[in-house]
């Protein structure tokens, strides 16, 4: 890591220390894994209690169940769920569902839509990426969608959307678009697929349920396994069918640790003792009062910088109006570079895109030295910032 390689030894709440003793306080948390705040002490106990009764049984459990009911209460239109490793991995198989169910090849995804790294247009190589028949649409673009929906309706088996764009720069869906998605879908027989991986974070019921929208599939990962490692994909129940391996041409969804008990239990401990509709709000709402102060600071210093987000997660960009789609002017590597290194020498850790998660541990204090901190940026650096 730029300008100084740093190990990280150990984290605990809020904090991370390095192997030289810094603390820094964690304002990435895994890139919004760790929500759950790290080793948080009843996920801990939990997984101490099961380590003396097995770690994984290669058949089904009581834990998986507890947990995949859980998730069916919070989002009804998962009729049936499946456990995978990874949010990629949720992806993948969704993919590939969508493509048994429909008979058909072609993907629509959004500009800088992020479903994996094995699944990011944007990140690999057009030769690597040849599995897949890709369209790719603007952000919050309906009529770019309206006509790729009008020209090759038929073969669209599905599209693919996240309800705020995360890696892509942490942009809010506008309504309107959210709602095109399920109709053009569902007029054309698509699945609409979408990947919550990282906004289950932001809503008890994801943002399908703040949208008010039913995809056909949903995808799951990141918080939702309590810190331990997870995926999670699935929906309409006819279409779940088609993993069913008692039937013909049935789809195979094998793997070692697709239902690994401590993911499970961590999961389901996170999911109904920490992240609860109440911490999600609150976690959300320090966010939104953190964007806020940010802009506010920008403005103030005229700094051409801009904080987007939603709720608990925030990202900078270049600009002084939060970006609708990808491609906002990037942040230079310079200002980018420098951010990040003045964060850590000031004691705070995010993403080094300039990303934000906060979890259920970060306190107003938290927020407010970060803010702090980014006033000391705003004046210091104000000759680069221009
Ligand atoms: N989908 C989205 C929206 C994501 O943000 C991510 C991870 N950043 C993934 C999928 C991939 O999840 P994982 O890293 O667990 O493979």
């Amino acid at each position: 890591m730029s300008p100084y390689p740093i190990t990280i030894d150990h984290a605990e709440g809020a904090m991370l220390v390095d192997l030289d003793g810094n603390r820094y306080v964690d304002l990435g948390n895994d890139y919004a894994v760790a929500m759950s705040g790290h080793s948080n002490a009843v996920i801990a106990d939990a997984i101490k209690a099961q380590f003396d009764h097995g770690l994984g049984f290669g058949g089904r459990s009581k834990h998986e169940t507890r947990l995949a009911e859980i998730l069916q209460a919070r989002f009804p239109s998962v009729e049936r769920l499946r456990f995978c490793n990874s949010g990629t991995e949720a992806n993948l198989y969704a993919f590939l569902l969508a493509r048994a169910a429909t008979n058909r090849s072609l993907f629509v995804m959004i500009d800088g839509g992020y479903h994996g790294g094995a699944l990011s247009k944007a990140m690999s190589d057009d030769r690597f990426f040849a599995p897949f028949d890709v369209i790719t649409v603007p952000y919050n673009d309906v009529a770019a969608l309206e006509a790729v929906f009008e020209k090759h309706g038929p073969q669209i088996a599905c599209f693919a959307m996240e309800l705020m764009l995360n890696s892509g720069g942490c942009i809010v869906c506008d309504e309107g678009f959210a709602q095109a998605a399920q109709r053009l879908c569902a007029k054309h027989e698509s699945i609409l697929l979408v990947d919550e991986v990282m906004t289950s974070r932001l809503h008890v019921g994801g943002l399908q349920a703040h949208y008010g929208i039913k995809p056909d599939l949903t995808t799951l990962g990141k918080m939702i396994g309590g810190g331990f490692t997870i995926g999670a994909f699935g929906g309409r129940a006819d279409l779940m069918r088609l993993f069913d391996q008692t039937q013909q041409g049935a789809i195979a969804h094998n793997g070692s640790f697709n239902n690994n008990v401590m993911s499970m239990i961590a999961g389901y401990v996170a999911l109904t003792q920490i992240l609860t509709a109440e911490r999600i709000d609150t976690a959300n709402a320090l966010g939104d009062g953190l964007r806020k102060q940010l802009n506010a600071l920008c403005a103030k210093h005229k700094a051409p910088l801009v904080w987007s987000g939603q709720g608990s997660v925030l990202a900078l960009h270049l600009g002084t109006t939060e970006p609708k789609r990808f491609n906002p002017p990037p942040l230079s590597a310079e200002i980018r570079a420098l951010f990040h290194a003045h964060m850590l020498d000031q004691g705070f850790w995010i993403a080094g895109r300039g990303m934000l998660a906060l979890s259920v541990e970060t306190q107003r204090a938290h927020i407010d030295g970060f803010a702090d901190c980014v006033e000391r940026f705003l004046v210091e650096q104000s000759e680069v910032l221009g």
